[in-house]
């Protein structure tokens, strides 16, 4: 069978203005990556801010159209006439709760709107779907005729939730959907998250800047820097034996005292470079503290690893010894 959701060869390039009066750069998010979802996985994707997860998302969610490659739908290329067949099937979760929900509508309102849109049942189905997804939730039905902000932000994301699963979804992208949540309120997201896909026999792409996050609930990971995916393997060979020396430095960082505050610039040496102008050659060189000149110079090839992949001269077998290390 295959994957229930792919990308082939996606590259994503936006023009930018550096300042006020800079002229227009090409600022290339995604660069040429390939990724494939399978039915039932939980694939966490993980990387710094800026390094292109929340555009991948967008083009998985047909939010935004990939500058080239391929995005497919159980084997099929997506094309514009299928957006809403892709909507129904794929549903988002984001960050903020706060700013996800329209503030003037009531939850009910904010539930049912994917059922309105989509055409699906009547006024009376509509609010028993509702009821039931705030029951699925852990909502109490008499908050349908509140409003966000009557609610706590971990009440919120359970809104959001239930906002995504009403079209019965199969996929669900979520894009670091407890990041804006107090710590104590994160778990039971996350919790509920889990109980929801063995439930509903959900498939998730799950992405957070916080590998601690990610380990919770994914199944597979991806790590990704500056527009690529330098390591994906299955979860417990990355947490045992991580092979890419970014994915190790961030571990390094997950065990600091400060958990869930990103990546301290004491594990990484150096903030993350600008999408802009990235380094030669290896992008990860100018923090990398494996780097040698040859990283400088020529760029690492995806080299096949466990059941996944790693992206570093110090993994390629063809990269000549005296180099690597
Ligand atoms: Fe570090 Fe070189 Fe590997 Fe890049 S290719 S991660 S710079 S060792
Ligand atoms: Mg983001």
């Amino acid at each position: 069978t295959p994957p229930t959701l792919e990308i082939r060869n996606v590259t994503k390039t936006y023009s930018v203005k550096q300042g006020l009066m800079g002229k227009r750069k090409p600022l290339t998010a995604v660069r040429d990556v390939s990724l494939s979802l399978r039915k039932g996985e939980v694939l966490g994707l993980v990387g710094e801010s800026g390094c292109g997860k929340s555009t991948l998302a967008k083009i998985l969610l047909g939010l935004e159209a990939p500058t080239s490659g391929q995005v497919l739908v159980d084997g099929q290329a997506l094309g514009g006439q299928n957006r809403l067949e892709l909507a129904r099937r794929i549903q988002p979760i984001f960050q903020d709760p706060y700013s996800s929900l329209n503030p003037r509508k009531s939850i009910a309102d904010i539930i049912s709107l994917p059922l309105r849109i989509h055409g699906i049942g009547d006024a009376a189905s509509q609010q028993k779907a509702v009821r039931d997804m705030l029951d699925v939730v852990g909502l109490p039905a008499r908050v349908m005729n509140s409003y966000p902000s009557q609610m706590s932000g971990g009440q919120r994301q359970r809104v959001a939730i239930a906002r995504a699963l009403i079209m019965k979804p199969e996929v669900v992208i979520c894009d670091e959907p407890t990041s804006a949540l107090d710590v104590s309120v994160q778990s039971q997201i996350l919790n509920l998250l889990g109980e929801l896909r063995r439930e509903f026999g959900l498939t998730y792409l799950f992405i957070s800047h916080n590998l601690a996050v990610v380990e919770h609930l994914a199944t597979r990971v991806a790590v990704m820097y500056l527009g690529r995916i330098v390591e994906e393997t299955n979860t417990g060979d990355l947490f045992d034996a991580s092979a890419h020396p970014y994915t190790q430095a961030l571990l390094k960082s997950v065990l600091t005292p400060e958990p869930g505050l990103g990546v301290p610039d004491t594990q990484l040496g150096m903030a993350y470079p600008n999408p802009i102008d990235p380094p030669s050659g290896c992008a990860f060189h100018p923090r990398c503290p494996r780097a040698t000149d040859l990283c400088k110079q020529r760029a690492p090839r995806p080299v096949p690893m466990r059941d996944g992949h790693v992206e570093c001269h110090l993994h390629d077998p063809e990269t000549p010894m005296f180099e690597r290390s």
